[in-house]
């Protein structure tokens, strides 16, 4: 008997591509909450010993074999078949890729991030632009538009761990809790255009994805070492890429080394650096004001689509939207040692489990801001102790992630036939009533905070005084 509740019930065959710090964290999550899935119809495929111990211990079957453009046919086609599901957890395999290919199989697809094969982030061959998530996006929404061939399709979704994923959800429920707090009457919406139009009535500007994580490692960073709470070469990856914001409605000027895009929803801008060498004020109820890093994110890209509002062709109304990421502390001497290489990575590379000082919490979730009552964040404060104590091979900032792709892998089991899909596309109440018993205390604030507050205190300051929420406002 368990006494954890099953949330769906799955008798086909699950594969892992992948099994770092999300794979290891996920699989006892998936063995609580899945009904059916036994471990003998689980096979993890990846490129490392690291996590046999794991696997051995679920007794899940174990395979060292990277994936390559070559060969991830013949690898992959024994273990995947109709029903099935393709869980894509690894680093250097093209999301896009495996999306096909499990929709040729008829298998259900859930990745956390748009991922292009190896060297694909950093190929300095190609302009900035094309290694930017909003082509990453876009070549991947471009395998909705129809083929002649009109029979649903498995579903496959796209981008679903903590963030990208969760903070979608999160931003469906802080906008409604922002009406019902500002008196400001709505029906719940259904529809995206009805998301939309919530938004713009609220007045919303921006949306922050605001995130401070406090863990403390107990073996401190060493000199040429990277050190970090999740994946290292998924934010080395991410950290180089060009920096990449929604770009809203408000804002009045683009910066001096802004550039859009010639091609699709044109929703989002990127800078001319990377985004590990971009900083952005923000702020969470814990941290109060921080400055973040504004690391690219299909989140960015995609809420900030998705909430945009047409009058005929004419966008009338978008929020801007970005991350603003404050890592772990040794993460960011990490990050500043990475830049001082000239963005060469370290030698050494580890991801802290087990060696984390108690006491540090994953401040996740959205601010969001210029509605009339300021500023509002909503999101998780997951301590170390707490993830520790609710689940396995998981830190705070990984159950974050986690719990989000078993129920972003819940939602599929039980909406098969959704073609791809974006976190924004699915049933944020049903997300989130999966994730909140392992979230820690999720928690609505408002602020009085905004990026001009203490400002040109120590020297003048190029401001804008009419409009706090503008972009050249919050970028230090
Ligand atoms: P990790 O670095 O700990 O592990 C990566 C895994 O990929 C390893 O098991 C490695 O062996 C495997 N791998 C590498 N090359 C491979 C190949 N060619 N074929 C098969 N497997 C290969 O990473 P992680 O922390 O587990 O993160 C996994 C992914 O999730 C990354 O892409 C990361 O960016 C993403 N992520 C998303 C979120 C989110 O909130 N959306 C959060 C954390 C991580």
């Amino acid at each position: 008997m368990t006494s954890h509740t099953i949330h769906t019930q799955f008798n086909g065959r699950l594969v892992f591509v992948g099994f770092g710090s999300i794979g290891r964290g996920v699989l006892p999550l998936i063995l609580r909450h899945i009904g059916g899935l036994t471990p003998q119809r689980i096979t993890i495929v990846t490129a490392d010993e690291a996590g046999l111990g794991c696997a051995e211990a679920f007794g899940v079957r174990h395979i060292v074999q990277p994936i390559k453009p070559d060969n991830y046919r013949s690898v992959l086609e024994p273990l995947l078949g109709l029903g099935d599901f393709l869980l894509n957890l690894s680093v250097d395999v093209s999301s896009i890729e495996l999306v096909k290919f499990a929709r040729e199989r008829g298998a259900l697809y859930l990745d956390t991030c748009i991922e292009p094969w190896a060297g694909g982030y950093v190929d300095t061959a190609v302009d900035p632009a094309a290694r930017s998530n909003y082509a990453m996006r876009h070549a991947a929404l471009e395998m909705r538009k129809p083929d002649g061939d009109t029979s649903p399709r498995p579903t496959a979704v796209l981008t679903h761990g903590a963030n990208p994923g969760l903070v979608s959800h999160f931003l469906k429920q802080a906008l409604l809790n922002i009406a019902r707090d500002t008196g400001v009457e709505v029906s719940e919406p259904s529809t995206r255009e009805e998301w939309a139009a919530l938004s713009h009535k609220l007045g919303v500007k921006v949306v922050h994805v605001a995130e401070r994580d406090t863990q403390v490692p107990s073996i401190p960073k060493k000199v040429g070492e990277f050190v970090n709470t999740w994946s290292v070469d998924g934010f080395i990856s991410e950290g180089s890429q060009p920096a990449e914001l929604g770009w809203g409605t408000h804002e009045k000027s683009l910066p001096a080394d802004g550039r859009t895009h010639a091609y699709g929803s044109g929703a989002a801008i990127y800078l001319m650096q990377p985004g590990a060498a971009t900083r952005v004020r923000t702020w969470a109820p814990k941290a109060g004001h921080i400055h973040g890093f504004l690391i690219t994110h299909s989140e960015a890209i995609s809420i900030a689509d998705y909430y945009t509002v047409r009058d005929g062709d004419t966008v009338v109304y978008r929020p801007t939207c970005h991350y603003s990421y404050h890592p772990s502390d040794s993460a960011v001497m990490s990050i500043h040692e990475f830049a001082g290489r000239n963005w060469r990575d370290q030698p050494e590379k580890r991801i802290l489990l087990n060696e984390i000082l108690p006491g540090g919490m994953d401040e996740l979730g959205v601010l969001v801001a210029g509605h009339s009552r300021n500023a509002y964040w909503y999101g998780s404060q997951l301590t170390i102790d707490e993830a520790r104590a609710l689940a396995p091979y998981n830190n705070a900032t990984s159950l974050q992630v986690t719990v989000a792709v078993l129920s972003g892998m819940v939602w599929a089991i039980e909406n098969p036939q959704r073609g791809i899909v974006e976190p924004d596309e699915m049933d944020y109440k049903r997300n989130l009533e999966i994730c909140a018993p392992y979230l820690g205390a999720v928690v609505g604030e408002y602020t009085d905070w905004n990026p001009l507050c203490d400002r040109a205190r120590l020297f003048p300051e190029d401001i804008d005084l009419t409009d706090p929420w503008q972009f050249k406002n919050v970028r230090v």
